[in-house]
């Protein structure tokens, strides 16, 4: 049986022995991408490279890239806890080709590292392609000798990957393992309510077109290719278990939690306890890359994310802050592949304390409001926007805590009440400045505050480049 560790480093490896240069990983604030709140793909740091504004000396690439996934299009957050596959944080493993190989040598390349490398049993995979890509269904025919049944063609967008508007953009190719059995854990009413039986492990896309407006696309001369592989789903089939949260990390960040709440990771503990190890891993990471907690902007997301862990301590009856002891224990499970959380484990240490402290302060209580409030709901109801707010503008409780804290009695949030509450509240405070007497810097000072505070509780429904594969 493999960790993590290993099969990060056999994947980079293999594509070196194939003529890929091994590229460390770039940040997760990306550089010069202002569109972007955090890299979510391992083409991110490409992006320029795939357009052609970006030269570099090598034509294949392969690398292991940080992703958090916790705003704008791509937010797993509330998938943590729930579903087998998901994290806010996790590490995509990919090879690029830039204008260099396309879909054949792709698919032989892919094909051969799971089978022969990794050993997967061919019996238990699977493909889809875009409906349209005749191509690429035809090369799994021929070079993995799978059967038509096994190539499943997908009309959706969830088969077709574009870098935004405009841009590269083209079909692409998903691999799932066959696990045998759902299993349950799905948030209700989500896809995933009925469990993963199929996991998706690797995509393939092919960067075969260019969208040069609105309705004309153009084959491009010299196509490209962008893969993404999750570390912790792959290491989960390579170790024989179904949920992420079982494998080697996963499990040493659990037993580091069970020992700090002194807490088994049982029953309805255990949600609790993979999220508090999924979220040590993203606030973590975050901080390493210079993310600090704030009310706006990617600080706000951090501490969203530290939040809503520390609420799940709470719920495991940790007397003090917990978040900050388990960083030991991150360390050493990654601190070697990567360095940057041995240099920033002090100031994550110090960040989380203080974060920790300072919340509990006002954490009890409004917990205590919050069940106050909900005394008698049943299943299906819905708390009002006004008591939301309160605990978001009082208690300092994110908007998705307070689902996340509802969401198991499956009672909602009332999300018009909560703006209309938080836009009262907005011309009480401009009512109550009036007189003054600067009236045209106060008219820009709201102006300003509205943006912000709209994108701050909202979760980032900004446009964001898609920069995903
Ligand atoms: P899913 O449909 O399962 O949400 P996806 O199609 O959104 O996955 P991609 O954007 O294709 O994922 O990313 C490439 C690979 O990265 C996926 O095949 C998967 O192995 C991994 N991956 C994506 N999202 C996550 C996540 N939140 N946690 C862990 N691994 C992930
Ligand atoms: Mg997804
Ligand atoms: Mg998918
Ligand atoms: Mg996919």
């Amino acid at each position: 049986m493999s960790g993590v560790n290993d099969i990060r480093s056999t994947f980079l490896d293999y594509f070196q022995k194939n003529g890929h240069e091994i590229v460390a990983s770039g940040p997760l604030v990306p550089r010069n991408d202002p569109t972007l709140m955090f890299t979510n793909a391992g083409m991110v740091p490409f992006k320029n490279v795939f357009t052609g504004i970006e030269k570099r000396d090598y034509v294949r690439a392969t690398t292991a890239q940080k992703c958090v996934r916790a705003g704008g299009k791509h937010n797993d957050l509330d998938n943590v806890g729930y579903t087998a596959r998901h994290h806010t944080f996790f590490e995509m493993m990919g090879n690029f080709s830039f204008g260099d190989y396309f879909k054949d040598v792709a698919i032989e390349l892919a094909w051969n590292l799971v089978t022969k490398e990794f050993g997967l049993d061919p019996e238990r995979l699977l493909v889809t392609v875009y409906h349209t890509d005749d191509e690429a269904a035809g090369h799994w025919k021929k070079i993995a000798g799978l059967p038509d049944h096994k190539i499943i063609r997908i009309p959706t967008s969830d088969n077709f990957w574009a870098m935004g508007d405009t841009g590269p953009c083209g079909p692409c190719s998903e691999i799932f393992y066959d696990h045998g059995e759902a299993i349950p854990g799905g948030p209700p009413g989500s896809p995933d309510e009925d469990g993963d039986r199929f996991i998706e492990i690797w995509n393939l896309v092919f960067m075969q077109f260019e969208q040069v407006s609105a309705d004309r696309r153009i084959e491009l001369p010299r196509p490209s290719i962008d893969t993404g592989m999750g570390l912790e789903r792959v290491a989960a089939v390579l170790q024989g278990v179904h949920d992420n949260y079982e494998i080697d990390l996963f499990r040493a960040l659990i037993r580091a939690s069970e020992e700090a709440t002194g807490v088994k990771a049982e029953g309805a503990n255990h949600a609790s306890h993979k999220v508090i190890a999924d979220h040590l891993r993203a606030v973590s990471f975050l901080i390493a890359d210079g993310v600090l907690p704030s009310n706006e902007g990617r600080g706000y997301v951090l501490r969203r994310i530290m939040r809503r862990a520390m609420r799940h301590a709470q719920l495991l009856g940790a007397a003090d802050p917990l978040m900050w002891r388990l960083v030991p224990a991150l360390v050493r499970e990654m601190g070697q592949a990567y360095p940057e959380l041995v240099r920033g484990q002090g100031l994550i240490t110090e960040t989380l304390k203080l974060e920790e402290t300072r919340f509990r302060k006002t954490l009890a209580r409004g917990l205590n409001l919050l069940s106050d409030a909900t005394e008698g709901m049943e299943e299906g109801a819905r708390l009002d926007g006004e008591t939301a707010f309160k605990l978001y503008d009082t208690y300092g409780f994110p908007l998705d805590l307070t689902q996340d804290a509802l969401r198991q009695r499956g009672i909602a949030v009332d999300l018009e009440g909560f703006k209309a509450a938080m836009e009262r509240q907005k011309a009480e405070a401009r009512a109550n400045w009036a007189g003054s007497g600067e009236a045209a810097t106060e008219a820009v000072w709201f102006q300003v505050k509205d943006k912000v505070g709209a994108s701050d509780f909202l979760g980032y429904e900004t446009e964001e480049a898609e920069g995903v594969v």
